[in-house]
Protein backbone atom coordinates (compact mmCIF):
# COMPACT_ATOMS: atom_id res chain seq x y z
CA UNK A 1 0.00 0.00 0.00
CA UNK A 2 1.78 2.87 -1.32
CA UNK A 3 1.68 6.83 -1.99
CA UNK A 4 -1.82 9.12 -2.30
CA UNK A 5 -3.89 6.22 -4.21
CA UNK A 6 -3.41 3.55 -0.76
CA UNK A 7 -4.72 6.53 1.43
CA UNK A 8 -7.50 7.14 -0.76
CA UNK A 9 -8.72 3.68 -0.82
CA UNK A 10 -7.88 3.64 2.95
CA UNK A 11 -10.16 6.30 3.42
CA UNK A 12 -13.09 4.79 1.36
CA UNK A 13 -13.18 1.86 3.59
CA UNK A 14 -13.10 3.83 7.03
CA UNK A 15 -15.43 6.28 5.87
CA UNK A 16 -18.00 3.90 4.12
CA UNK A 17 -18.24 5.05 0.53
CA UNK A 18 -18.65 3.71 -2.50
CA UNK A 19 -15.60 4.66 -5.28
CA UNK A 20 -18.14 6.68 -7.16
CA UNK A 21 -18.98 8.84 -3.48
CA UNK A 22 -15.60 8.79 -3.00
CA UNK A 23 -14.39 10.43 -6.71
CA UNK A 24 -17.94 12.85 -6.60
CA UNK A 25 -16.66 14.06 -3.39
CA UNK A 26 -13.54 15.06 -4.15
CA UNK A 27 -14.50 16.20 -7.55
CA UNK A 28 -16.93 18.76 -6.01
CA UNK A 29 -13.81 19.99 -3.57
CA UNK A 30 -11.34 20.44 -6.15
CA UNK A 31 -13.44 21.69 -8.96
CA UNK A 32 -15.35 24.34 -6.80
CA UNK A 33 -14.05 27.30 -5.41
CA UNK A 34 -13.92 25.29 -2.35
CA UNK A 35 -10.39 23.73 -3.81
CA UNK A 36 -9.16 27.53 -3.35
CA UNK A 37 -10.29 27.36 0.46
CA UNK A 38 -8.66 24.08 0.62
CA UNK A 39 -5.33 25.67 -0.58
CA UNK A 40 -5.69 28.15 2.06
CA UNK A 41 -6.44 26.06 5.07
CA UNK A 42 -3.56 24.50 4.13
CA UNK A 43 -1.22 27.77 4.09
CA UNK A 44 -2.05 28.14 7.54
CA UNK A 45 -1.92 23.83 8.49
CA UNK A 46 1.61 23.69 7.45
CA UNK A 47 1.47 19.72 9.39
CA UNK A 48 -1.15 18.37 7.17
CA UNK A 49 -0.61 16.83 4.14
CA UNK A 50 -2.50 18.09 0.94
CA UNK A 51 -4.50 15.18 1.12
CA UNK A 52 -5.87 15.50 4.94
CA UNK A 53 -6.66 18.92 3.95
CA UNK A 54 -9.13 18.04 1.21
CA UNK A 55 -10.14 15.61 3.34
CA UNK A 56 -10.57 17.77 6.29
CA UNK A 57 -12.94 19.84 4.24
CA UNK A 58 -14.99 16.82 3.07
CA UNK A 59 -16.90 16.44 6.28
CA UNK A 60 -17.57 20.03 7.33
CA UNK A 61 -18.18 22.87 6.56
CA UNK A 62 -16.19 26.41 6.61
CA UNK A 63 -13.70 24.66 8.30
CA UNK A 64 -10.30 27.05 9.29
CA UNK A 65 -8.12 25.46 11.11
CA UNK A 66 -7.67 21.95 13.04
CA UNK A 67 -5.91 20.66 15.71
CA UNK A 68 -5.86 17.09 17.75
CA UNK A 69 -8.09 17.06 20.27
CA UNK A 70 -5.02 17.25 22.90
CA UNK A 71 -3.34 20.00 21.38
CA UNK A 72 -6.40 22.09 21.57
CA UNK A 73 -5.95 21.57 25.33
CA UNK A 74 -2.35 22.34 25.25
CA UNK A 75 -3.41 25.53 24.38
CA UNK A 76 -5.57 25.83 26.99
CA UNK A 77 -9.07 25.08 24.72
CA UNK A 78 -11.51 22.49 25.05
CA UNK A 79 -13.45 21.23 22.54
CA UNK A 80 -17.37 21.20 22.88
CA UNK A 81 -19.34 18.70 24.23
CA UNK A 82 -20.92 16.43 21.81
CA UNK A 83 -18.53 17.61 18.86
CA UNK A 84 -17.34 14.65 16.22
CA UNK A 85 -13.49 14.02 15.22
CA UNK A 86 -12.42 15.01 11.62
CA UNK A 87 -10.84 11.75 10.49
CA UNK A 88 -7.34 12.07 8.83
CA UNK A 89 -4.91 9.59 7.26
CA UNK A 90 -1.88 9.12 9.28
CA UNK A 91 0.85 6.97 7.29
CA UNK A 92 2.53 4.69 9.49
CA UNK A 93 6.14 3.71 9.15
CA UNK A 94 8.75 0.89 10.10
CA UNK A 95 12.30 1.27 10.30
CA UNK A 96 14.04 -0.91 7.83
CA UNK A 97 17.56 -1.98 7.35
CA UNK A 98 18.85 -1.47 3.70
CA UNK A 99 21.35 -3.07 1.49
CA UNK A 100 24.09 -0.72 2.60
CA UNK A 101 23.34 -0.96 6.23
CA UNK A 102 21.59 1.84 7.08
CA UNK A 103 18.34 2.42 8.29
CA UNK A 104 15.34 3.71 6.18
CA UNK A 105 11.24 4.51 6.95
CA UNK A 106 9.03 1.99 4.42
CA UNK A 107 5.50 2.72 4.44
CA UNK A 108 3.69 0.39 5.94
CA UNK A 109 0.11 1.69 5.90
CA UNK A 110 -2.61 4.01 7.50
CA UNK A 111 -4.60 4.59 10.56
CA UNK A 112 -6.84 7.10 11.43
CA UNK A 113 -6.20 9.81 13.35
CA UNK A 114 -8.69 12.59 14.16
CA UNK A 115 -8.67 16.78 15.07
CA UNK A 116 -11.31 18.86 15.65
CA UNK A 117 -12.05 22.50 13.97
CA UNK A 118 -11.72 25.58 15.59
CA UNK A 119 -15.30 26.34 15.40
CA UNK A 120 -15.63 22.58 17.63
CA UNK A 121 -14.23 24.09 21.12
CA UNK A 122 -14.82 27.24 22.87
CA UNK A 123 -11.76 29.56 21.66
CA UNK A 124 -12.63 33.08 21.36
CA UNK A 125 -13.18 34.69 18.44
CA UNK A 126 -10.07 36.67 17.95
CA UNK A 127 -7.79 33.60 19.25
CA UNK A 128 -6.75 32.73 15.70
CA UNK A 129 -5.40 35.63 14.79
CA UNK A 130 -3.15 35.71 18.03
CA UNK A 131 -2.73 32.07 17.76
CA UNK A 132 -1.34 32.05 13.99
CA UNK A 133 0.62 35.41 14.84
CA UNK A 134 2.73 33.76 16.88
CA UNK A 135 2.88 30.42 15.06
CA UNK A 136 7.01 29.42 13.99
CA UNK A 137 7.29 27.18 11.40
CA UNK A 138 11.24 26.55 12.61
CA UNK A 139 10.08 25.46 16.17
CA UNK A 140 10.31 21.43 15.41
CA UNK A 141 13.99 22.03 13.86
CA UNK A 142 15.15 24.26 17.12
CA UNK A 143 13.72 21.43 19.33
CA UNK A 144 16.02 19.05 17.30
CA UNK A 145 18.62 20.97 17.53
CA UNK A 146 18.26 21.33 21.48
CA UNK A 147 22.12 20.65 23.53
CA UNK A 148 19.84 18.95 25.72
CA UNK A 149 17.01 16.55 25.86
CA UNK A 150 13.53 19.14 25.92
CA UNK A 151 9.95 18.11 27.38
CA UNK A 152 6.85 20.08 26.48
CA UNK A 153 4.21 19.92 28.99
CA UNK A 154 1.64 21.78 30.69
CA UNK A 155 3.01 24.09 33.59
CA UNK A 156 1.78 26.60 36.55
CA UNK A 157 0.41 29.60 35.11
CA UNK A 158 2.97 32.15 34.56
CA UNK A 159 5.94 29.77 34.34
CA UNK A 160 6.80 29.36 30.44
CA UNK A 161 9.91 26.75 31.37
CA UNK A 162 13.15 26.19 33.00
CA UNK A 163 16.16 24.44 32.85
CA UNK A 164 16.94 21.72 35.49
CA UNK A 165 21.11 21.55 35.85
CA UNK A 166 20.91 17.95 37.33
CA UNK A 167 18.91 16.31 35.03
CA UNK A 168 20.31 17.96 32.09
CA UNK A 169 17.05 18.74 30.82
CA UNK A 170 14.53 21.95 29.72
CA UNK A 171 10.77 21.61 30.26
CA UNK A 172 9.05 24.22 28.22
CA UNK A 173 5.19 25.01 28.73
CA UNK A 174 3.17 23.35 26.29
CA UNK A 175 0.95 26.19 26.62
CA UNK A 176 1.76 28.52 24.52
CA UNK A 177 2.30 29.27 20.76
CA UNK A 178 4.94 27.79 19.14
CA UNK A 179 6.73 31.63 18.86
CA UNK A 180 6.67 31.59 22.10
CA UNK A 181 7.65 28.51 23.21
CA UNK A 182 10.94 29.00 20.55
CA UNK A 183 11.87 31.75 22.68
CA UNK A 184 10.98 29.88 25.44
CA UNK A 185 13.59 27.26 24.24
CA UNK A 186 16.53 30.02 23.55
CA UNK A 187 15.77 31.49 26.82
CA UNK A 188 16.34 27.90 28.75
CA UNK A 189 19.27 27.44 26.60
CA UNK A 190 20.90 30.66 27.78
CA UNK A 191 20.68 28.67 31.66
CA UNK A 192 22.17 25.97 29.84
CA UNK A 193 24.96 28.03 28.75
CA UNK A 194 25.71 29.82 31.79
CA UNK A 195 26.19 26.49 33.68
CA UNK A 196 27.98 24.72 31.03
CA UNK A 197 30.29 27.72 30.73
CA UNK A 198 30.39 28.19 34.98
CA UNK A 199 29.95 31.60 34.43
CA UNK A 200 29.30 33.16 37.94
CA UNK A 201 26.32 35.74 37.68
CA UNK A 202 24.05 37.19 39.92
CA UNK A 203 20.40 35.08 39.00
CA UNK A 204 18.59 38.36 38.81
CA UNK A 205 21.72 39.18 36.09
CA UNK A 206 21.59 36.17 34.49
CA UNK A 207 17.92 36.54 33.68
CA UNK A 208 18.98 39.21 32.03
CA UNK A 209 21.38 38.31 30.40
CA UNK A 210 19.92 35.24 29.36
CA UNK A 211 16.59 36.87 27.66
CA UNK A 212 18.86 39.15 25.47
CA UNK A 213 20.82 36.78 24.46
CA UNK A 214 17.42 34.72 23.70
CA UNK A 215 15.99 38.15 21.87
CA UNK A 216 19.34 38.64 19.85
CA UNK A 217 19.12 34.92 18.61
CA UNK A 218 15.44 35.13 17.93
CA UNK A 219 15.26 38.29 15.85
CA UNK A 220 18.15 36.35 13.94
CA UNK A 221 15.59 33.44 13.10
CA UNK A 222 12.68 35.90 12.60
CA UNK A 223 10.93 35.60 15.85
CA UNK A 224 9.85 39.12 16.93
CA UNK A 225 10.38 39.01 20.07
CA UNK A 226 10.35 42.66 21.29
CA UNK A 227 7.20 42.77 23.67
CA UNK A 228 7.89 39.72 25.67
CA UNK A 229 11.94 40.66 26.31
CA UNK A 230 11.20 44.04 26.79
CA UNK A 231 8.70 43.50 29.68
CA UNK A 232 11.08 40.50 31.08
CA UNK A 233 14.23 42.55 31.06
CA UNK A 234 12.74 45.54 32.32
CA UNK A 235 11.18 43.40 34.99
CA UNK A 236 14.95 42.18 36.46
CA UNK A 237 17.54 45.09 35.76
CA UNK A 238 17.55 47.10 37.93
CA UNK A 239 20.51 49.76 36.04
CA UNK A 240 21.96 50.53 33.09
CA UNK A 241 25.76 49.65 34.97
CA UNK A 242 24.46 46.33 34.96
CA UNK A 243 23.27 45.63 31.69
CA UNK A 244 26.83 47.23 30.69
CA UNK A 245 28.81 45.29 32.66
CA UNK A 246 26.41 42.15 31.35
CA UNK A 247 26.92 43.65 27.25
CA UNK A 248 30.48 41.06 27.43
CA UNK A 249 28.57 37.98 28.19
CA UNK A 250 25.84 38.82 26.44
CA UNK A 251 27.84 38.74 23.08
CA UNK A 252 29.04 35.16 24.67
CA UNK A 253 25.73 33.93 24.96
CA UNK A 254 24.04 34.75 22.18
CA UNK A 255 27.10 33.52 19.44
CA UNK A 256 26.56 30.49 21.22
CA UNK A 257 23.08 30.01 20.95
CA UNK A 258 22.93 30.89 17.14
CA UNK A 259 25.76 28.48 16.57
CA UNK A 260 24.21 25.94 18.24
CA UNK A 261 20.51 26.36 16.19
CA UNK A 262 22.17 27.74 13.22
CA UNK A 263 20.96 25.07 10.94
CA UNK A 264 17.20 26.24 12.13
CA UNK A 265 18.26 29.93 10.59
CA UNK A 266 18.79 28.03 7.09
CA UNK A 267 15.33 26.39 7.12
CA UNK A 268 13.48 29.83 8.64
CA UNK A 269 14.88 31.60 5.58
CA UNK A 270 14.10 28.65 2.87
CA UNK A 271 10.50 28.84 4.55
CA UNK A 272 10.58 32.65 4.47
ZN1 LIG B 1 15.23 32.40 33.14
Amino acid sequence: MKGPFGALNYWRRIMKLTKKELDSKLDSIVNCEAFVRALKFKALQHSYSHLNCILIQSQRNNVTYVLPFKKWNALGLSVLKGEKGLAIIVPRFRKVEKSDGTKDDELVGFATGHVFDISQTDAPPDFLIAHLNRDFPGYQNLLELAPVPVVERPLRKGLNGYFDSKELAITISSSQSEADRALTLLHETGHYLVWKNKLEIPQELEEVIVECSAFIAASEFGIDATAPSAGYIAGYLNNTEDLRKASKVIDKISNSLLKTYERSEEFAESNG
